[in-house]
């Protein structure tokens, strides 16, 4: 009868809800027999609904024992943009996203589908509420009224205007703008699983924050109940499919179960949370540790979404849910971040992962630490170098997520190479198989080109389409194509005498295959043997991405220097084919939204006219300044599939060079 009850008050439920009218649907809503409800189910059952509403208030304002690790109430702060942020939404300004700054205004009467450029991200989200909590820390350490009545006003507002109207789950997940008309236009914005679920996140603060408010009347509370009931069930029954969305969705409905386990459905939230992580993260994270979509940004938002949940639930009693091998998981993707960061703790912009700032991700590490206190390598990196140990090994490969990263130091001065060469990588994962980025002495030499936006209307797509492409990576294409297929196979991770050897090889196009071998020489330099495969014919290019400044480039000798002020520069010099051309193409990297910043990029290009494969040997010898004059020179003693011998010599010293596969 209960959920007779429920079904029918969800069905039949208006969106109209006034601030000041109660809303009685919360009382079915909720287990009345939960301890310390007696005077709500009281009064309740005695049809004085008001006073229901004002005991439920007084309970909620009252209650103890359940714990919101992710606010500090004794040490509340607010940061300037924060501050900013709340004040801006007094006049409905509100901050959206960073790509779009300054924030646009929503009107005095708020137009929820207000939308200036049709970039899904912008208009999605709104829809997260951003202002609110800052909203609420703001109202927390004034206790001025002016934040908590317009927060509620709002709050109110934003229901009205964006009912939740029952639409295909799948156009939740449309990125063209034009596929949706309709109710659907505005539903799947206001109310994509990922937004939902993150305001049922959200709103714990804000009700944490706002609870002792005059403006959070008990009508409010009904009508702000019944709206998070409202939210955790739609999560629920629109789950992502998969990736980081759906385990962002299920972090969210744990912590709404745990957080307001006076709702009936409360322990099924919390059950589907954990069941949905449990399982995910069995198939979302690789045994080397990496997240399966191979984007370092979202890997860390992974580790944060699992260790978050876990501290939610064994905060509040719930610990057990979770076993032992879920806490040994997160501590692999830990180390494997630690592999994949550069020396000043940024790493790199594969896929739509944007830059970091410089040492800001210290504070991971610090989290970390706290999480797992007996790891002295974690100590390490949360003290920048002044307690702990560093990781026993330099190079490190996570061959199965595809991230190889080579290595001479942890310092400042080090060199580390991060290539990326896996398996296929859904969403947020470009065709970019083989490419890397370069650290020298303090500077990333080869950036990541980055994602730069999202998805949007055809002129957003456009942008986004140009970032992605594979030929603004640092590896090789067939007439300049994307890949058509991304998977990538480890056939070799090796420390030889004089050179730690990566081979990987990727079934790049019909075909095409193709086959890098990349050696770290000495500690110092790399070779990179590029081998194209198959029977495919046409023009083979090998593109090369630096960082803006100034280049040196002589295209007789296919060379490149960099110029760069500082210390920290490279000399590149390809040998290839007699019929090999070098170019230079159009070259930007953005490390952040909506930013880009022009670099110079080349490309050599060999025309491939019969099935013997077409092979460049390129050397990269990065130095604090570079000679053009610079020796160099490579032979090939041996090159037979599945052998290889090279004799490379740079700068008077010979390096013979090879492997051969099993
Ligand atoms: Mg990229």
């Amino acid at each position: 009868m209960k959920h007779l009850i429920l079904i029918l008050a969800c069905i039949f439920s208006f969106h109209a809800m006034q601030a000041q009218i109660l809303n009685k649907e919360v009382f079915s809503l909720l287990n009345l027999d939960y301890p310390g409800l007696e005077k709500v189910k009281e009064a309740y059952f005695d049809d004085k609904l008001e006073v229901a509403a004002q005991e439920l208030l007084t309970y909620y304002r009252q209650r103890t024992g359940i714990v919101n690790p992710f606010l500090d109430l004794n040490h509340i702060t607010i940061s300037e943009t924060e501050q900013k942020w709340a004040d801006d939404a007094l006049e409905h300004t509100f901050f959206a996203h960073n790509g779009y700054q300054p924030s646009y205004n929503y009107g005095k009467d708020i137009n929820w589908q207000y939308w200036p450029v049709k970039d899904n991200e912008l208009r999605w989200q709104l829809h997260r509420h951003k202002w609110f909590t800052p909203m609420g820390k703001a109202y927390w350490l004034t206790k001025d009224e002016k934040y908590a009545k317009e927060w509620v006003y709002q709050f109110t507002d934003w229901i009205k205007k964006n009912p939740l109207q029952q639409i295909d789950p799948i156009l939740y997940e449309v990125y063209d703008v034009n596929e949706v008309t309709g109710i659907a236009e505005n539903v799947r914005f206001a109310w994509r699983p990922l937004e939902a679920s993150g305001r049922l996140k959200d709103q714990i603060n804000q009700f944490t924050l706002f609870l002792n408010a005059q403006a959070f009347t008990p009508a409010f509370l009904t009508d702000f109940l019944v709206n998070y009931f409202r939210h955790a069930r739609h999560t629920m029954d629109n789950y992502s499919q998969q990736g980081n969305h759906l385990l962002f969705e299920a972090e969210y409905v744990l912590c709404a179960g745990i957080f307001f386990p006076e709702f009936i459905e409360a322990p099924n939230w919390r059950k589907s949370g954990t069941d949905i992580l449990n399982r995910e993260i069995k198939k979302q994270v690789y045994a080397d540790g990496g997240q399966y979509e191979l984007d370092l940004g979202y890997h860390l938002g992974c580790i944060e979404i699992f260790s978050d949940a876990l501290k939610m639930a064994q905060e509040n009693g719930y610990g057990d849910e979770f076993p032992a091998s879920y806490t040994e998981t997160i501590k692999k993707m830990i180390q494997f971040s630690m592999n994949v960061y550069f020396p000043d703790y940024t790493y790199p912009c594969f896929s739509d992962a944007r830059r970091p700032a410089p040492f800001s991700q210290i504070r991971n590490f610090q989290r970390w630490l706290k999480l797992f206190p007996e790891n002295e390598q974690l100590r390490y990196f949360a003290t920048q170098g002044k307690e702990g140990k560093l990781p026993d090994e330099l190079c490190h490969a996570a061959a199965k997520t595809g991230f190889f990263t080579f290595r001479n130091g942890w310092g400042q001065d080090a060199t580390v190479m991060i290539l990326k060469a896996g398996p296929k990588g859904e969403w947020h994962c470009q065709p970019d198989n083989g490419t890397f980025e370069l650290w020298f002495n303090g500077k990333n030499l080869f950036p990541d080109s980055g994602s730069y936006i999202y998805g949007g209307n055809e002129e957003v797509w456009k942008k986004r389409n140009w970032f992605r492409q594979t030929m603004v990576h640092n590896t090789l294409t067939l007439n300049n194509k994307n890949l058509e297929t991304t998977q990538s196979v480890t056939k070799l991770w090796e420390k030889l005498p004089n050179a730690q050897v990566l081979v990987t090889e990727n079934p790049s196009y019909e075909g095409l295959s193709h086959r890098r071998s990349v050696f770290f020489v000495d500690n110092s330099f790399f070779v990179i043997v590029d081998e194209a495969f198959g029977e495919a014919t046409g023009i083979v290019n090998l593109h090369y991405q630096l960082c803006d400044g100034k280049v040196d480039i002589d295209k007789q000798k296919n060379l490149l220097c960099t110029r760069y002020a500082g210390n920290s520069n490279a000399v590149l010099r390809c040998f290839g084919p007699d019929s090999m051309q070098m170019v230079e193409e159009e070259g930007w990297y953005s490390t952040a939204y909506l930013q880009r910043t022009q670099r110079p990029a080349i490309a050599f290009n060999a025309v491939k006219s019969t099935p013997e494969p077409v092979r460049y040997i390129t050397v990269i010898y990065p130095d604090k300044k570079v000679k053009k004059s610079m020796k160099m020179s490579v032979s090939v003693k041996s090159a037979t599939g599945h052998k290889m011998a090279i004799e490379v010599n740079v700068n008077h010293k010979t390096y013979n060079l090879g492997y051969e596969l099993e």
